[in-house]
């Protein structure tokens, strides 16, 4: 039985990583501050004997004895992330640090959750492993991106210098269940207006795209990466190819749940990416991974999970 820590493990893709580790016959210890993270997305786990929850923060050393470590502490939508820019930054760059050390000391393997935004506003598109982004440092998107940026440095010199076995994820648009309902994000923020018949936001034209992953077929992506070969570093491109516009989304939610929600335009954000979409090669070729679950099915399934949300 391995013991594996998930920092991060109490948000939204965390709690999802968890439940599928602790399944799986290991134990798991679940790491959080609980900025954007929340007790109910792990509150059915802790019957669970295997299943810990350390209520700490990354940028603050820690010292624990585990087997595996995933890092993915750091809030992820664009209103937390801006809430407090500075404490992004610390998040990504001190976190990797505390955590690279950790992994250092216990010569044990460590999967950093990277991201698209390391590509900024791409002029390569899709977007390959080996593009090396265009990203604006000083916008208000670079805590975040050069935060995640810096991270992956450090992975890597960590990798050079120390030898330590690390595994880099660079995750694209990836939604379901346990999103927050204020999240800010695209997907929720376009289900709970459609649901409640209030206006559906879409920033700008409405033509800039992204590419959305079901989280089921993310944390498969992440346990392969993880247990990929020994010498396969990444950075590998998880996500889902399928490419739509934020208004071909926002269509497609009104019809799916039925709402008479209209369309309201409002500001684009600075800086926001007018193109995403994932080349997943390499994943394909070394992970032999590839997503299962359509823009439709997973929205479907989500939906599901905001009605029964909001009839609480
Ligand atoms: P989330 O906000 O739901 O989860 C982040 C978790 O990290 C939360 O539980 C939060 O409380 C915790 N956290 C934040 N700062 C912390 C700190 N200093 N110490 C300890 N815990 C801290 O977001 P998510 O979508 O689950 O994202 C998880 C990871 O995946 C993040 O690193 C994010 O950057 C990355 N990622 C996600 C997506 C996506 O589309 N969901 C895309 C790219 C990258
Ligand atoms: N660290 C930690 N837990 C450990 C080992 C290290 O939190 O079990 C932290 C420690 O605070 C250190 C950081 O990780 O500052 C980086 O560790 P490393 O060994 O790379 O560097 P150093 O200790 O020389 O600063
Ligand atoms: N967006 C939107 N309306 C919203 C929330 C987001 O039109 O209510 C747009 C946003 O401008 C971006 C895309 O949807 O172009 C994805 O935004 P999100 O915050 O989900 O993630 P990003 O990929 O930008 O980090």
């Amino acid at each position: 039985m391995k013991r594996i820590m998930v920092t991060g493990g109490a948000g939204f893709l965390g709690s999802h990583l968890c439940e599928r580790l602790l399944n799986e016959g290991n134990e798991v210890i679940c790491l959080d501050n609980f900025y954007t993270g929340r007790k109910e997305n792990v509150v059915h786990l802790m019957s669970d004997h295997f299943f810990e929850i350390l209520r700490h923060d990354v940028c603050f050393p820690i010292y624990v004895e585990v087997d595996e470590i995933y890092n993915l502490a750091c809030p992820a939508s664009p209103v937390h992330y801006q809430f407090d820019p500075v404490q992004t930054t610390k998040t990504s760059v001190h976190g990797a640090i505390n955590m690279l050390g950790l992994a250092k000391r216990l010569k044990i393997k460590i999967l950093q959750a990277s991201t698209s935004e390391v590509y900024g506003d791409p002029n390569i598109h899709p977007q390959p492993e080996s593009y090396w982004g265009n990203v604006n440092p000083i916008g208000i998107r670079a805590c975040y991106d050069e935060g995640k940026r810096c991270a992956e440095t450090l992975f890597f010199d960590y990798n050079r210098q120390h030898n330590l076995n690390i595994k880099v994820a660079r995750i694209f648009n990836t939604y379901g269940p346990r999103m927050l309902k204020n999240d800010g994000r695209v997907v929720s923020n376009f289900i709970v207006q459609a649901l409640k018949g209030d206006n559906i936001t879409v920033y700008g034209t409405g033509n800039q795209t992204r590419s959305f992953c079901y989280v089921d077929d993310l944390v498969d992506g992440f346990i392969r990466l993880m247990n990929s070969p020994d010498g396969f570093t990444g950075p590998v491109n998880l996500g889902n190819p399928g490419e739509f516009t934020i208004l071909e989304l926002a269509k497609k939610i009104i019809q799916l749940t039925g709402s008479k929600s209209k369309i309201a335009y409002k500001p684009l954000p600075p800086d926001d990416p007018t193109q995403r979409q994932p080349d997943i090669s390499i994943a394909k070729k070394v992970l032999n991974w590839e997503p299962a679950i359509p823009l439709e099915e997973g929205l479907v399934k989500t939906i599901a999970f905001f009605e029964s949300l909001l009839n609480q």
